[in-house]
């Protein structure tokens, strides 16, 4: 099973993110619009894995790339709260 682990990481960290922006919208369109901005600026980072090897070796990676993730969630998060598609 071929599996981009930075999609997990962008997952995890976006609840995060939008914790700290109380003004920004929640629905499923926005959320969708941040997290394919954020995917875009991101090197996809694809594992090989079974299900169960890729829960342990998430946090080692997330950790290693939650600067770079929380970075360019916030700027994705500003440009759609700038410019809404709705
Ligand atoms: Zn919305």
């Amino acid at each position: 099973m071929i599996r981009n682990c930075m999609e997990d990481i962008v997952n995890n960290v976006i609840t995060i993110v939008l914790n700290d922006y109380k003004e920004m919208c929640k629905c499923e369109k926005c959320i969708q619009d941040i997290k394919a901005i954020a995917l875009n600026n991101l090197k996809p980072l694809y594992a090989v894995t079974s299900e169960g090897m890729v829960y342990s070796k998430m946090k080692e990676l997330e950790n290693q790339f939650r600067i770079d993730v929380i970075n360019q969630l916030v700027s994705a998060t500003e440009m759609v709260l700038k410019n809404p598609k709705h």
